[in-house]
């Protein structure tokens, strides 16, 4: 890269950073305007688009830049502008980025706004010098850091997002993550009868149903496994119930996060859950309950023989000189609903350090080399 690509794509990053675009509120489109001026003189054709978020009870802002040099296929880069508060601890001011030891620091520069400027780059750079058949898009989206409603999932519900392979920039060591957990958010409801804490026996005490449920379930075991990520998990994150301390509690209400590996079927574990609890019922008939799915992001897995695998890494190796590792990773990312949708989809992202915590940042030489990758990349796909 020259100095003056160094150059600019390290004024990309900083300007990104400098945007405040924490979540909630979520609500900042000033990194999207950011974008789209700097695409501006490029023949993409951009549009913005608004998302109404019910969580935030406020409008997030998304950016689709398509160039399509005729027909073949599409491939899409994603990355979220969106990131989480700042916290504490920091020795610098989150949304100033400096540069220190080759490393940038500010609130978002690992996750994920130095992916970002790499993308956006190498979009702008491959509109510049079309070297490619078929179509590239970029989607610069919101809503990740929560539950990528008002981005990513919005646009692929609405038809606003398709292709054929997606690139998701979140950080990976310039690493190549082939499979995610699935994450399902379940929130279960006992019903009970109210009484005067004097006369238990008066009412049906919703609390005490509940700690059978939670026994029961703590104890079930899933006979599947994956070769990486292991076996399924479940973790009981909230409970409540009760109105005071002297009276029948006729309400409980759980929240478990249960995280699925590649092959399961949500259905099949709501079944499972549901299945537990009927088994108590048999012996318990005042047992009433409600079972309700609050949010789910599906179990993700790409073969590692994928065409798009085999490009990214061969890639990688020639710009880096080191072979990716094939990573599976137990959190998940916006690249689960681009698979879910039939797009082969990975992360390849630059290399951080302390994402979501004090100091994060973002070694620039990986941005940098990841931006040649990405180029390198659509050329070789979109052949
Ligand atoms: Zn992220």
């Amino acid at each position: 890269m020259s100095e003056t690509t160094i150059h600019e794509l390290k004024s990309l990053l900083f300007s990104l950073i400098r945007c405040n675009t924490v979540n909630p509120p979520g609500n900042s489109r000033e990194a999207i305007d950011l974008i789209a001026e700097y695409l501006k003189n490029t023949p993409a054709d951009i549009k913005i688009i608004e998302a109404w978020d019910d969580k935030n009870k406020t409008y997030m802002y998304n950016l689709i830049a398509e160039y399509s040099t005729g027909s073949g296929k599409t491939l899409i880069f994603n990355g979220h502008h969106d990131v989480v508060p700042p916290g504490a601890n920091w020795s610098y001011d989150p949304f100033k980025p400096v540069e220190e030891n080759g490393w940038i620091i500010g609130r978002g520069a690992s996750d994920m706004k130095g992916g970002i400027a790499a993308m956006v780059y190498a979009f702008k750079h491959l509109c510049e010098n079309p070297d490619f058949k078929g179509k590239l898009v970029l989607s610069i989206v919101a809503d990740e850091e929560i539950d990528s409603s008002a981005g990513t999932r919005y646009l692929l519900e609405k038809g606003l997002l398709k292709g054929d392979y997606a690139i998701v920039g979140e950080s990976t060591g310039l690493n190549i993550v082939t499979a995610r957990k699935g994450v399902i958010w379940v929130k279960i409801k006992t019903l009970g009868v109210a009484a005067h804490g004097s006369k238990p026996h008066l009412g049906v005490n919703a609390i005490e149903k509940m700690a059978k449920i939670i026994e029961r379930l703590s104890k079930l075991r899933w006979s599947i496994r994956h070769p990486r990520l292991g076996k399924p998990t479940m973790n009981f994150g909230i409970i409540r119930g009760g109105t005071s301390i002297n009276t029948v509690a006729d309400e409980c209400e759980l929240l478990i996060d249960m995280r699925a590996i590649p092959g399961q079927k949500i259905e099949d574990i709501k079944k499972r859950i549901c299945g537990e609890i009927e088994k108590i019922r048999l012996k318990d008939k005042d047992l009433k309950y409600e079972i309700e799915l609050i949010d789910v992001f599906p179990p993700y897995e790409i073969d590692r023989k994928h065409k798009l695998v085999k490009i990214a890494r061969k890639t990688v190796k020639e710009i880096t000189g080191k072979t990716p590792k094939l990573l599976a990773k137990p959190g998940s990312s916006d690249v689960v609903f681009l698979a879910e949708k039939g797009i082969a989809s990975i992360d390849l992202g630059p290399t951080g350090r302390n994402a979501h915590g004090a100091n994060e940042a973002v070694n620039f030489e990986s941005v940098a080399k990841l931006s040649e990758i990405y180029i390198k990349v659509a050329k070789r796909i979109l052949k």
